[in-house]
């Protein structure tokens, strides 16, 4: 088996996520009593986040180009930055390390052509809804249409996952804030919602509604479980 290396904190909810559904996983596969090769470096959100406001985007990426080279320098076999926020920078991120960087866009991508969707609402921070690096590649490397909400409901997402999600806050109404938003997406033509955000999946899921849901951090996670355990 290989070892999957997590670069995490970001947020601390959802790394958790990350570990809980990596061990589920390789258990259900292996059986008995096995678990998953990981090692986690884990960042404090309460440094990053006010980078992220400042756009100081370059400090990002020596923080996370460092925890990168630790996992590779500790052992790991992959590098996987359980964020979609941080994808922005995965190039440079890829570009200071030998080990490959498991990309939760191209994952996702992979999904929903999978499911045979060829446009989807993107519901993520707002980096993730309005800058390029996520709905470019999907639009042209895998032919995805995205849809974002507009730019009330935009700040309505991010700000519910800054305040609310990143610190273990799973509000009634916030949900149903999100579920009104999914149902414009879809009567805008979205077959299917990016939940585009690690720590969404912990408000939003399919038993909450009809539209098919891609969940990154379960897709992110199994794709490091079928990397590591050589189906891939
Ligand atoms: N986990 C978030 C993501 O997947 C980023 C963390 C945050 O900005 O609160 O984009």
């Amino acid at each position: 088996m290989k070892t999957i290396g997590l670069v995490g904190g970001m947020t601390a909810e959802s790394s958790a996520e990350y570990y809980r559904i990596i061990n589920q996983m390789v258990r259900e596969r292996l059986g008995g009593i096995h678990s998953g090769k990981i090692i986690m470096y884990s960042v404090d959100f309460g440094e990053i986040e006010p980078l992220m406001e400042a756009g100081n985007w370059e400090r990002i990426t020596e923080i996370l180009k460092d925890a990168a080279r630790r996992l590779e320098r500790s052992g790991a076999d992959m590098l996987l930055l359980c964020t979609n926020t941080m994808h922005k920078l995965a190039e440079p991120i890829q570009s200071a390390i030998r080990i490959p960087l498991l990309s939760i866009i191209e994952v996702t991508a992979k999904r929903i052509l999978d499911a045979g969707l060829k446009t989807v609402g993107l519901l993520g921070t707002r980096f993730t809804m309005e800058d390029d690096f996520y709905r470019r590649p999907l639009e042209q490397k895998f032919r995805i249409k995205t849809i974002i909400p507009d730019k009330e409901d935009r700040e309505k997402v991010h700000r519910i996952i800054m305040d609310e999600l990143s610190i273990g806050k799973i509000e009634t109404e916030s949900r149903n804030t999100y579920l009104r938003i999914i149902e414009k997406l879809r009567a805008e033509g979205a077959e299917g919602i990016i939940l585009g955000c690690t720590e969404i999946p912990l408000l939003v899921q399919a038993i909450h509604t009809s539209v098919p849901l891609f969940d990154t951090t379960r897709l992110h996670a199994e794709a490091a479980v079928d990397q590591a355990l050589g189906k891939e």
